[in-house]
Parts: C-alpha cells; structure tokens; sequence
C-alpha cells in the first residue's frame, strides 16, 4: 500500500488515429495523496475530464500507467464502493423517484442505510419522492450530489460537480466537500468555480494541453500572488520617483480634483518599499486587493510555456 490515492505517470490518452487524432494527454505525471482535497484547474480541452475517466476506467490510455486507490483502473468492480464520482451533467434513468434511484446505486455500491440518502436529501433540499423525469436540473444534479457522498467513499473524483447548482447550494457542496476532507477521504475535483477551490483545496494542479503545469498550495500561490494597489495622497508627490518603485508594475500617478494624487499599480512582491515611500506623504486612502485565484490562473494558463517551447500568450 502507498500514500497516494491516485499516481499518474507518463500518462498519454490520444483519441483517434495517430495521424489525424488528439493528444489529450501528453505524458501527465501527477499524485494524489490519500486524505487530501485536490483540485485541478485548466482551461476547456485541457484534459481534465479525460484524466477522470482515465481513473474511472471509462476510457483507457494509450500509455503511461495509473493506478487509484493503488489498484488497476480495470479493477473497477473492486474499486466501485470505495469511489464516489459526479460529473457536473450527472444522468440517470428519469423513471424511477429519486428515492428508488439512490436505493439502488447504493445497493451496487454494497449497501447505503435509507437515513443516510435522507439525511443528504434534507441538507440539499431535495425530494427524494418525486420522479427523475420530473425534476429540474439543477434537482437531478443534487440527486447526483447525493449518490457521490451517500457511501463515504475513500476517495471523491468530481468533475465540474457543481454546475447547475445555484449558489445556496454551491455553498452546501463546499461544506460537504469540507467535511469529506476533515473526515479523512480524498477528493479530486475540477471546477471553474475558484472560489470553490479555495474554500476546499489545500493543493491544486493546473492542466494545460494536456500536460501538467504546476502543482501549487494555493495559500502560498495567494501570498506569492500579485495585487492591485492604490494609494491616495493629500496633495502633489513625486510621481516618477513613485512609479520606479521597485516591485511594482504598471504604475502610474494621477491628479485628482481636489488637489491630491492617487498611485495605481501592481504590486508584485513585498509591500514594504511601496508603504516607506508613500510615507513620505500624507496619505488619505489605501486599497490593496487580495487576487482572486482567477487572476492568478490566467497568468498560468497564458505564461506557461507550451509544447513546442514557444509562449503561450498570442493563443
Ligand atoms: P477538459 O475536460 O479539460 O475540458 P477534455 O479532456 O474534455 O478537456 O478534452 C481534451 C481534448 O481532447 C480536447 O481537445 C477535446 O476536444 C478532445 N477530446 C475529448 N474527448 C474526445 C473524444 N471522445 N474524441 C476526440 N477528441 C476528444
């Protein structure tokens, strides 16, 4: 047994031929320890979804190895009850009540006590006696919500899990996703939603054309993270001397109309140049913004180098 819930190693998924097809994939190489809430970020035909269903044995690679729950995917009749997996456009017979439904995917999964799918249904507001057919999807999505977390499994894959949701329940998933971590399962989640991220992912994994780009904590990434600045000033400064200023970027100095000056920029590092030099005057306001993980992804996304060695940022 290892610590690692989900190890991924030179993991290659094309789909079609070799000449006219899609490297989704290109040799990921990516860990997950057992116990840890992980998300994986990327922009859309990254291949976040293809990975999922790598783990889940949906599809199966081209090459590379992986390995969940330290067992083969194509174990997965073993691996069935100690996994949980919601995809955000979650499908299901629509002719059964949601009830029926749950009973059942419970049953496959070794058995799931009727208190506990009620239990769930209550926190997400769902009527577990209406039809499938019937409900919203936003309902259906909770209905999936539910059969992922009703077995307490060892480890959670969610791939975009809350699309559909509203954001009262978004913020009920959070706290799920939160309990699952404190609980001691693992989680692996894609999400477009950042502040989902960081409400329940100490690390995540950012996914660019197939290949993995970073592995960061996300409390550092939000320290080491640039922020917008703005300092307002009683009267005139010294705008040049300001706007040289080491650690920041795209700074500038305006007049504003009643006589003083206002500092904008970026600031890329330590603020304790930028706070010295504004000393130096009466200062009237001061704003520094925390980023948002969006933010700090995009300059990721654009940054990294790409495949064939050239910057990504006309793409
Ligand atoms: P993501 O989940 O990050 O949006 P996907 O894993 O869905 O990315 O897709 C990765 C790439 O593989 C995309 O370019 C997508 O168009 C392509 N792709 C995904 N599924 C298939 C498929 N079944 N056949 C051919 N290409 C596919």
């Amino acid at each position: 047994m290892t610590d690692s819930a989900v190890q991924a190693v030179a993991l290659v998924k094309r789909y079609g031929n070799a000449r006219t097809g899609k490297t989704a994939l290109a040799g990921l190489d990516l860990t997950v320890e057992r116990g840890e809430v992980f998300g994986f970020l990327g922009p859309n035909g990254a291949g976040k979804t293809t990975f999922i269903r790598l783990l889940l044995d949906l599809i199966r690679p081209t090459s590379g190895t992986v390995r969940v729950l330290d067992a083969d995917p194509r174990d997965n009749a073993a691996l069935r009850g100690r996994i949980g997996y919601l995809a955000g456009d979650f499908r299901i017979d629509g002719r059964q009540t949601a009830r029926e439904a749950l009973t059942y995917l419970g049953d496959l999964r070794g058995g799931v006590p009727a208190g506990r799918i009620a239990e769930l249904a209550e926190r997400l507001d769902l009527d577990l006696t209406r039809r499938i057919s019937t409900l919203s999807k936003g309902n259906r999505q909770k209905v999936g919500v539910v059969q992922a977390f009703m077995h307490t499994p060892e480890l959670l894959i969610l791939d975009e899990p809350t699309s559909g949701l509203d954001p009262f329940l978004q913020q009920r998933f959070v706290e799920m996703v939160q309990e699952a971590g404190a609980g001691g399962q693992t989680v692996l989640m894609s999400s477009h939603v950042m502040s989902e991220v960081q409400q329940t992912c100490r690390r995540v994994g950012v996914i660019r054309e197939g290949e993995l780009v970073t592995v960061a904590d996300v409390d550092k990434l939000r320290q080491s993270a640039h922020r917008k600045v703005e300092i307002t000033f009683a009267g005139p400064v010294d705008a040049e001397y300001l706007e040289a200023l080491p650690g920041l970027q795209n700074a500038a100095v305006t007049a504003t109309p009643d006589g003083g000056s206002v500092l904008r920029a970026i600031l890329t590092g330590s603020p304790d140049t930028l706070v010295k030099a504004a000393a130096r005057y009466e200062t009237t306001g001061l704003l520094a913004e925390e980023p948002e993980l969006e933010e700090i992804f995009f300059t990721f996304y654009q940054d990294a180098p790409r495949r064939n060695g050239s910057k990504g940022a006309a793409a």
